[in-house]
């Protein structure tokens, strides 16, 4: 008989999604458990936030960022999403994170005792707010210190959601008081004994991010691998736009991964060279290294393809050597640590996958289509972005979808809804340890192939063939984890196939190109 364990709320995901849920639904006297499968529960897209979060203009009204979101959008954004975002955003910005967490956000040099207000691509206003270039972490950190504090919320490391427990799946005692399409919790991987517990709760919410992973290139952490899609997937949720990637087109190429350059750094003077130091981007758009980010993304990874080279070139050594320490900190010091002193010499640059538009069918209250399984964030589809994302909206996305999952899902326990603890079925062990040579090649295949074929340019031909590779690694995927000792690479090898599979279909199926999905032919 394995361990089971019982709470209230089940978050799973320790981002700003995951972190809003957990402390509304904390606020309102439930009790809470947030799992984060990172050793550190601030490893996250949201810790990689550099721009900011939207908060408002002077004299600015709703309606103005409605109107930004949309037109961005594609024609695909929901325009009752943008109107929900723009009305309660704000006000959440300033009673979470300015009264009560009091993240350190940057005041205005010219004027004294104002925030300093930024503006992005595709904003109409300066509106974002920020902490140097690192708004996010200052976020996580200050909202992880202060849900931690919580006596009525566990916060959970090293743990790995496996699967959703649901009751047509995994009840041993199928009960009237569900419909059979209802989460009860899920499997959960303790990493420290390497055990698998069941974790039942009144009402889950997936906040595991995004899914950069499954590419090459990626400004994500690794841990981005669509975990939470795949498992609402095999619930039964609904998932959407799936085909929509955001693909930022500068990210410092390192060994150890790509660091995101901001594109303020083309902004303020940085062309984009080949390797003999000659711009390319003329050809593609009349605005040369400044074209907008989708075009620039795309020209350059045509123009790695035709010159057969890793990387592009962001030069930016024409300015003041002063002045770049002084504008770019942050970008200065991890290219420093990588041996590049980028006041001296070009930086290297590829594009890379960046935030996923797609995700978890939800409603204005981040429910999915499965009973008593809700989804905030990146890995969410709430409408709000349509085919590509306005800059900064995310982070004000986890926040107003996160606090309204949480508030929500604990009122109708407080409310006192029929819950009932199903008895559920133990986990069957399999013993073949996992080799950790297929994890490796594996994951290369799937990054590769989604990469080149279902990457920036997308083709009807080179659709098919990563139709034709994935399925068969699908395959052999399945199998291996059917045998294999259960570890946290074993399952985001899983879980990473079966989003790369969703991003595929869906690219497949839609045929015009919109957004953050181009397609040739
Ligand atoms: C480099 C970079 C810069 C960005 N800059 C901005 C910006 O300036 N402004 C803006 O608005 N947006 C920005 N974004 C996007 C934004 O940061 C993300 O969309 C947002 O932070 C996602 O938050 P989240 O809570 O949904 O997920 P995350 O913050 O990614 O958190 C996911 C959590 O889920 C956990 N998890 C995943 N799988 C499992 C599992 N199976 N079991 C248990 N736990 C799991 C992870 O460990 C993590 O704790 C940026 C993104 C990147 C990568």
């Amino acid at each position: 008989m394995q361990d089971t364990l019982q709470t209230d709320i089940l978050v799973i995901g320790s981002g700003l999604a995951g972190l809003a849920a957990a402390w509304n639904a904390a606020q309102r006297g439930c009790q809470v458990t947030l799992l984060t499968r990172a050793s550190n529960p601030t490893e996250s897209n949201t810790d990689r936030a550099q721009g900011g979060i939207i908060y408002r203009a002077p004299e600015e009204s709703p309606e103005q960022l409605v109107a930004d979101i949309l037109s961005v959008g594609g024609g695909l954004s929901s325009p009752e999403a943008a109107r929900l975002l723009s009305r309660e955003g704000p006000r959440l910005v300033k009673e979470i994170l300015i009264d009560e967490l009091g993240v350190p956000f940057d005041f205005s040099t010219e004027n004294p005792g104002q925030l300093d207000l930024t503006r992005e691509a595709g904003h109409s206003l300066p509106r974002i707010i920020h902490h140097k270039d690192q708004s996010g972490s200052a976020i996580e950190r200050a909202f992880l210190d202060r849900v931690r504090s919580r006596p009525n919320v566990k916060v959970i490391p090293h743990a790995t959601a496996v699967d959703l427990l649901t009751v047509s799946h995994h009840s041993l005692e199928p009960t009237d008081v569900y419909r059979l399409l209802t989460c009860v919790g899920a499997y959960v991987l303790d990493q420290t004994t390497g055990k698998i517990f069941s974790l039942l709760a009144k009402e889950t919410i997936l906040a595991t991010g995004g899914l950069g992973s499954v590419f090459l290139h990626t400004t994500n952490p690794p841990g981005a691998r669509g975990d939470g899609i795949a498992m609402a997937y095999r619930a039964g949720a609904r998932c959407m736009n799936m085909q929509y990637i955001q693909f930022h087109p500068t990210a410092l190429l390192a060994p150890d991964g790509c660091f995101l350059i901001s594109e303020t750094v083309r902004g303020e003077g940085g062309r984009l060279v080949d390797r003999r130091g000659k711009e390319f981007m003329q050809r593609f758009h009349p605005d040369g290294s400044l074209a907008p980010r989708d075009i620039a993304a795309r020209a350059i990874y045509q123009t790695m393809l035709e010159s057969g080279e890793p990387c592009v070139y962001l030069d930016i050594t024409h300015k003041p050597a002063d002045q770049l320490r002084e504008r770019f900190p942050g970008i200065y010091a991890v290219c420093m640590e990588r041996g590049i002193d980028l006041t001296r010499e070009p930086i290297p640059v590829v594009p890379a996958a960046h935030y996923s538009c797609g995700g978890i069918a939800t409603d204005d209250c981040g429910r999915t289509t499965v009973g008593r399984l809700r989804a905030a964030g990146e890995v969410a589809c709430t409408g709000l972005h349509g085919a590509n994302r306005l800059a900064s909206t995310s982070l004000l996305e986890c926040l107003v979808w996160g606090t309204r999952a949480g508030a929500q899902a604990a009122e109708g326990i407080r409310r006192g809804d029929d819950f009932y603890f199903p008895k559920v079925a133990d986990w069957r062990y399999e013993h073949e340890p996992a080799d950790p040579a297929l994890i490796t090649q594996d994951w290369l295949t799937i990054q590769h192939t989604m990469w080149n074929y279902v990457g920036l340019i997308r083709s009807e031909r080179r659709l098919n063939r990563a139709m034709r590779i994935l399925r068969e690694l699908d395959l052999e995927i399945a199998r291996f984890y059917e045998k294999c000792e259960v570890s946290d690479s074993i399952i985001g090898l899983r879980n990473g196939i079966l989003t790369a599979f969703l991003i595929l279909e869906a690219a497949q199926q839609s045929r015009e190109s919109r957004g953050g999905h181009y397609r040739i032919n």
